[in-house]
């Protein structure tokens, strides 16, 4: 496990991390493809930028037995699904839903909640994507259908 922080200082740093992991995630998915018969999923779009998301999952008690994403756009969106789906996979729905708010937190979009502790991974490369604020609608795009593929059950 990598515990090293970012600081706000190393601008440098950052964007070299940021590209790093992005691309990792663009090349190499983490869960692309499609459940057959998924329990939820969602269609999102991010018109600004055409990126285009379908999450398909199946959740069962609770916990997010399998999740896996489609596809197509830019490198911030198509590689926060994927680390989406690689950070949430097999966690509750309650945990699941504590990594969005933190994830979302990040970029200033849900206030912070001192009382939340979620260990974000490689999700924080992403947090360079604040400086460019068209893009955090892609950064926040698979999360967002995520959200809305919970409402969207077929059981
Ligand atoms: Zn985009």
């Amino acid at each position: 496990m990598n515990k090293e922080k970012t600081q706000g200082d190393a601008m440098g740093g950052v964007d070299e991390l940021y590209r790093e992991v992005i691309l990792d995630h663009f090349k190499a998915p983490k869960n692309r493809g499609k459940i057959e018969t998924p329990s939820n999923h969602a269609d999102g779009v991010n018109p600004l930028c055409g990126d285009q998301i379908t999450i398909s999952a199946n959740i069962d008690n609770g916990i997010i037995k399998d999740i896996k994403f489609e596809g197509h756009g830019c490198a911030i969106s198509q590689s926060s699904a994927s680390m989406m789906t690689a950070a949430i996979k097999g966690k509750s729905l309650g945990e699941a839903k504590s990594v969005t708010q933190a994830f979302k937190q990040m970029f200033g979009l849900e206030a912070n909640d001192p009382s939340l502790s979620v260990e974000l991974g490689d999700l924080e490369s992403l947090e360079g994507v604040k400086k460019y604020p068209t893009r955090i609608k892609c950064a926040v795009l698979a999360w967002n259908t995520f959200l809305e593929s919970l409402e969207n059950n077929k059981k």
